[in-house]
Order: C-alpha cells, then sequence, then structure tokens
C-alpha cells in the first residue's frame, strides 16, 4: 500500500492541532457509503491517540480546508 500523506491540522474535537492522515480507499468507500457521496478525497482523519493503552485514535473527519465540515462530527469507526 502506497504511504498515506500525513499532515498537521486543528482538530475540532480534540480541540488541539494533530496530526491527520489521507484515507485509505477502504476508509473513503466506507465514507462514500455514509454520506451518500461519490467522491471523498478531501477528508482527512486525526489520528491522535485518545487511549494510550489500547491504541484508539480519535479518527474525526474534516477536510484540507474546514474543520467542522459536518452539522456532528464524523468518527469513522476503527477497523476491525
Ligand atoms: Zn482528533
Amino acid at each position: 500500500m502506497a504511504t498515506l500523506r500525513t499532515k498537521k491540522y486543528p482538530c475540532s474535537t480534540c480541540d488541539a492541532e494533530q496530526l491527520h492522515r489521507q484515507l485509505t480507499r477502504a476508509e473513503q468507500e466506507q465514507l462514500k457509503e455514509r454520506l451518500g457521496r461519490t467522491g471523498v478525497s478531501e477528508f482527512w482523519i486525526c489520528e491522535n491517540v485518545l487511549d494510550p493503552a489500547t491504541g484508539r485514535q480519535c479518527r474525526n473527519l474534516r477536510t484540507g480546508w474546514v474543520m467542522k465540515p459536518f452539522p456532528k462530527p464524523i468518527r469513522l469507526p476503527a477497523p476491525e
């Protein structure tokens, strides 16, 4: 798998600058279905680790230019 780009962006739910990365192909498919859209390439996902014990990440979504693109934050579910 190609290395996904990462970038520091403010996260609306972490309330701080956090490392975000572009979505994997599987995550893009998941989000397309959820939003009913055909393209979701502008989205970035927050990689901030909320729980060091389990490694659970924030996974809140934003775009490259909008911190809160949805009325309510959307977090992608963690992979199985
Ligand atoms: Zn976050």
